[in-house]
């Protein structure tokens, strides 16, 4: 458990999975001991997780506990020998952590967002050596995401990371933070540097979709996760839904596949990639249906207008502007001749 494990080795070595666990908020000192007790039984958590200020879309909910609950934490690390992690948002919170031995600190998705904030807290960070993780902002932007990474690296942090906690989409998905792995992959690949952990709490928003998200996350080279725990997860304060008890974190270890011990990371960077084959392709099968789609309303027209369905100078017309700009972006003119053959050819049938 937590007593021997170096984080800041971690860093330097990230080979074994670093696990986060704890809840999502603290809420009393009996319901984070207990939490913690369970905790201590799970060999993998090396560190203690605990929400003490809470950023909460609507003024009337529960706002975390506040410095108190850095006590109860502070209590829990002497007991169970658990690292603790909170996470700040204003430089105040930064000097209570500190001030109760906070090991490591996070930074929300909601205050990444914000460049003032992420700054602020850089420069209040100035001269200490505490490692930070930096979530993903709530927007899908990997530039904001690495924008904050930088503002932590030009005050000169040496330990930071990254949590993947997934995205807001205006789109129904059934995630409550829509993954949208291609972002932290793009983020992996200009920042080689910074560790990636995924937090599969934030990103599934309920217990039922854990077990798969995080299998996902192991699959994609994730190199720890943070996933939130409760004593009495149905009567959590906070995020209810998605709490787990330490119980059913074990159990859950127990089923996730580790396909290799240690992961390497030169087998990593070709997961990742072939990940990102495997994205693109599955988008061009969604524009190409989206096409055909198209294409169909074009023979409805065609045929209520009495049109032919060849039309042969737009067709000479489009394929030789697609094999022009295939040219110019690289690609071989007769293969994207070959491609838009296929795809004309499939598109005519649909329209006879
Ligand atoms: C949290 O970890 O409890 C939290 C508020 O996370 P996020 O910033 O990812 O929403
Ligand atoms: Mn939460």
């Amino acid at each position: 458990m937590g007593e021997s494990f170096d984080i800041r080795e971690w860093f330097l070595n990230p080979r074994d999975l670093l696990v986060i666990s704890g809840p999502c908020s603290v809420e009393s000192r009996e319901q984070l001991l207990a939490t913690a007790e369970g905790l201590s039984k799970i060999d993998r958590v090396k560190v203690l997780r605990g929400g003490i200020w809470k950023p909460r879309t609507r003024p009337e909910a529960f706002e975390g506990i506040g410095e108190e609950g850095l006590k109860w934490m502070q209590e829990a690390k002497q007991r169970y020998g658990f690292l603790t992690m909170t996470e700040v948002a204003v430089p105040e919170h930064v000097e209570l952590a500190l001030k109760y031995d906070i090991d490591i600190l996070w930074v929300g998705a909601r205050t990444v967002v914000n460049p003032f904030s992420v700054q602020d807290l850089a420069d209040c960070l100035k001269g200490c050596d505490i490692p930070v993780f930096v979530k993903n902002p709530i927007a899908p932007d990997v530039k904001l995401w690495l924008g904050a990474i930088e503002r932590f690296g030009g005050a000169g942090l040496r330990y930071i990371g990254a949590i993947h906690r997934g995205f807001s989409s205006i789109e129904e998905t059934s995630y409550r933070n829509a993954p949208l792995w291609e972002i932290p992959i793009e983020l992996l690949r200009l920042r080689p540097d910074v560790p990636i952990i995924t937090d599969v709490s934030h990103i599934c928003g309920c217990r039922e979709l854990l077990q798969e998200v995080a299998q996902k996350a192991l699959d994609m080279g994730t190199l720890g996760f943070m996933i939130e725990t409760h004593n009495d997860p149905d009567h959590a304060l906070t995020d209810a839904k998605q709490q787990i008890t330490p119980d059913s974190l074990k159990n859950a270890f127990n089923r996730l596949i580790f396909r290799k011990k240690k992961i390497d990371t030169d087998e990593m960077v070709l997961q990742n990639l072939r990940k990102e084959i495997d994205e693109i392709d599955d988008e061009l099968l969604n524009l190409i249906a989206k096409r055909m789609n198209i294409s169909e309303k074009i023979g409805d027209f065609k045929k209520q207008h009495k049109v032919t369905v060849l039309q042969m100078g737009r067709w000479k017309q489009i394929l030789e502007h697609h094999i022009n700009k295939g040219v110019n972006l690289g690609l071989n003119g007769e293969s994207v001749k070959d491609i838009f053959e296929i795809i004309h050819k499939d598109s005519i049938d649909r329209q006879l």
